[in-house]
């Protein structure tokens, strides 16, 4: 995981070795090598840009500040100092920490979580993992929605998941999607469902006729919380993505799913600042205990090792 930019680092750690101080002349040697390695990692170029040029001001006052200090006792080696200049940028790159789920007044009914993103980002999968979360983390009743109508298997998968966790499923081979996901605010009632996540449709790519069908269902439904499941492995692909949904639905996040694959780490590390939502859960296995709240810390601590 992430392990294209995390050698990117060690060479600047490397590039430090032995060295007294921080000079102008290591300080551009280093964020050539951090360049590289966020290229090498898919990471987008107007970001990447925007980092190297944060980390470089922050470096370069830095050297003034050691100079100032000339004479006192020195605490940390010039490698030690400068990623951690570059550990704060990168915590401010990945986040803040946002894990909110927003819940609805229970005595206006139950929270909707509505699941989009495309085919094969792991989407039903999380829809899953979601759940379990919901129900043994947070003590919630969870009602699963099928609203992929068109793949029976997709259907069928979240019908197994539900059994596995232990959590009742609404769905409709067939049926109209938005239909289904109305009718589920009267069956989750009845079951004494407190949450909803509707598990929606996806495509191979963004198309309109897809985003008209998912509008639909947020305007007949008004879900509390929109999050977009996104494929770590894909890339800047799953940056774009997240860029078109974000334009016709407004995502309150993204679950950031295949981590535990993705030896780049640029979607991660870009998606954020490209749309300003925060990451809020990350997949780390296909295990339906395999999700974890996303911690910009951990990542940066886990990047620059
Ligand atoms: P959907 O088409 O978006 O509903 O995608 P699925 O939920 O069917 O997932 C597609 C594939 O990705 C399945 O084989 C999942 O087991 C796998 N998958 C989902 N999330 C993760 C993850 O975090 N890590 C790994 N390694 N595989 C995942």
């Amino acid at each position: 995981m992430f392990d294209v930019v995390a050698k990117g680092f060690r060479d600047v750690r490397n590039r430090f070795e032995g060295k007294r101080e921080i000079t102008e002349e290591n300080i551009d040697g280093a964020l050539k090598d951090i360049r590289m390695a966020m290229l090498e990692a898919d990471v987008n170029f107007r970001i990447a840009k925007g980092f190297i040029e944060r980390v470089k001001e922050t470096a370069l006052g830095e050297i003034v500040r050691v100079k100032a200090k000339a004479g006192e006792k020195v605490e940390v080696t010039p490698g030690d100092h400068f990623i951690r200049i570059c550990h704060d940028e990168l915590e401010k790159l990945l986040g803040p920490v946002d894990t909110s789920i927003m819940y609805s007044n229970p005595r206006l009914g139950p929270t909707k979580i509505m699941m989009v993103g495309l085919q094969g980002s792991g989407k039903t999968t999380t829809t899953g993992k979601l759940a379990k979360y919901l129900k043994e983390r947070e003590g919630k009743k969870p009602l699963l929605v099928g609203a992929d109508v068109y793949r029976p298997a997709a259907i069928e998968q979240l019908r197994v998941l539900a059994k596995r966790i232990d959590v009742p499923v609404h769905a409709r081979e067939g049926g109209d999607p938005v239909e289904v996901c109305r009718e589920s605010l009267k069956i989750a009632e009845e079951k004494g469902c407190d949450v909803i996540l509707f598990d929606t449709a996806g495509r191979l790519a963004v198309d309109d006729v897809l985003m008209d069908e998912l509008e639909m269902i947020v305007q007949q439904t008004k879900p509390e919380n929109i999050f977009l499941v996104a494929d770590a492995m894909i890339g800047q692909d799953a940056v774009n993505t997240a860029k078109e949904f974000n334009a016709r639905l407004e995502v309150d996040g993204f679950i950031m799913t295949k981590l535990d694959g993705d030896a780049r780490g640029g979607a991660a590390l870009s998606i954020k600042e490209v749309t300003g939502k925060p990451i809020k859960f990350i997949g780390l296995g296909e295990d339906l205990d395999a999700l974890e709240e996303f911690r910009p810390e951990g990542l940066a601590n886990r990047i620059l090792g």
